[in-house]
């Protein structure tokens, strides 16, 4: 019901079976192109019967490949863009523009964290339909990659975590986790909920991914399941958000969203949640603006002493964004103290409303970057 077109395969050596009848009477019940794909054609010979008898199916004529030697792919691929009107690879518009990359395109999201904290519940909520299945069965969700949707007129990607599960729950190895599947899933979104559970908060492993989320740089936000579990809300939230100040300071300011995935409370303020992370993560602050705050907090802070020389923060500029990241030009950069760094990013942070996305500030040494024109 979901899709733009149909491949009906049939196994061309076999021939055409009722069940083939079957499919294709059912098909032509929905209002979508299908395409009929006649597989197993490498050799010629058995092919030419099943051809013929495929337009009996009344759905066209049949594309003959061979899944297994790739051949046949290009006449497939044909045969695709010819029944949804799109121009096959290599024939777009080389004048076309590309989309602003940042915000067009649907926003790419991943769902992580331990098993058994409710991942596959919270993706039913969201996307409202029982696409994957819970329970205490292993290895049950479905493995799509990628599930759309759209939220408040914003399209969202939900990029699965099946492969993370699935390892999990079958090995059996319900205490640790894969993190190449994590990493992989990680790589692939721009936010990263990482989902907790309210009666173990925070613990080490949880702890592990929100590292690697920020290592790899995506904006994260934390999602506490099972709130409804919880006989002193006030209590815990407070613990949580101590626990996060301790253990996450990269990440100053991180979006916690407390809900529950079974009763559905909340599930939306994730999502708000999740659009405004992508926000911040996507947020570019004008190089003059830049350095007026610099010339700011310098002149509110000047930065120590060193072997009687005075550590001159000279100019600043954003160097990327996905997450933020600038650089600062600096006289004796290696010697800036970390505490005057750190200085510089909780005040970019708050100026430049930042809050919860890993911050990257690169120091550079040299007068500024147009030194050699003086
Ligand atoms: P996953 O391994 O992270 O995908 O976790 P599941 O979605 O399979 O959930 C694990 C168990 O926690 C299931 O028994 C769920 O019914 C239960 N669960 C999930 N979300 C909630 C919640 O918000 N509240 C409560 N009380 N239980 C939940």
């Amino acid at each position: 019901k979901d899709c733009d077109l149909v491949l009906l395969v049939i196994d061309a050596r076999a021939g055409i079976v009722a069940l083939d009848r079957h499919f294709a009477d059912w098909l032509r019940r929905f209002d979508k192109p299908v395409v009929l794909v006649a597989n197993k054609c490498e050799a010629r010979g058995t092919a030419a019967g099943a051809l013929a008898e495929g337009w009996g199916l009344g759905l066209g004529e049949a594309v003959a490949i061979s899944a297994e030697h790739g051949e046949g792919m290009g006449e497939l691929r044909d045969a695709i863009a010819a029944r949804i009107g799109a121009s096959p690879p290599g024939e777009e518009n080389p004048e076309a523009e590309e989309p602003p990359a940042a915000l067009a395109g649907p926003l790419k999201l991943a769902i992580v964290g331990r098993p058994n904290v409710g991942k596959s519940t919270l993706v039913n909520a969201l996307i409202g339909e029982e696409r994957m299945l819970t329970g205490p069965e292993a290895g049950i969700t479905r493995d799509a990659i990628a599930v759309d949707w759209t939220h408040k007129g914003r399209a969202i990607r939900l990029v699965d975590t099946a492969g993370l599960r699935r390892r999990a729950k079958v090995e059996g190895k319900l205490e640790r986790l894969s993190t190449g599947d994590t990493l992989r899933t990680i790589r692939f979104a721009e936010v990263v909920v990482l989902v907790v559970d309210s009666e173990q908060m925070l613990e080490k492993q949880d702890l592990a991914i929100a590292r690697l989320v920020i290592d790899e740089g995506r904006a994260l936000v934390l999602a506490v399941n099972k709130w409804d579990l919880v006989t002193e809300p006030a209590a815990a939230l407070k613990s949580l958000v101590r626990r996060i100040e301790v253990s996450l300071p990269q990440v100053k300011g991180i979006k916690v969203v407390t809900l529950s995935a079974l009763t559905r409370q909340r599930v939306h303020a994730l999502i708000d949640a999740v659009v405004a992370a992508h926000k911040v993560w996507n947020k570019k602050v004008p190089t003059p603006i830049l350095n007026r705050w610099l010339q700011h907090m310098v002149g509110q802070h000047s930065p120590p002493l060193v072997g009687g020389r005075r550590i001159k923060p000279r100019y600043m500029t954003q160097t990327g964004a996905r997450p933020p990241a600038f650089t600062l030009f600096c006289s004796k950069a290696a010697d800036l103290p970390e505490d005057y760094r750190r200085y510089l990013v909780n005040g970019l942070r708050e100026q430049f409303g930042l809050p919860g996305t890993p911050i990257r500030l690169t120091l550079r040494q040299g007068e500024n970057p147009f030194a050699g024109k003086k």
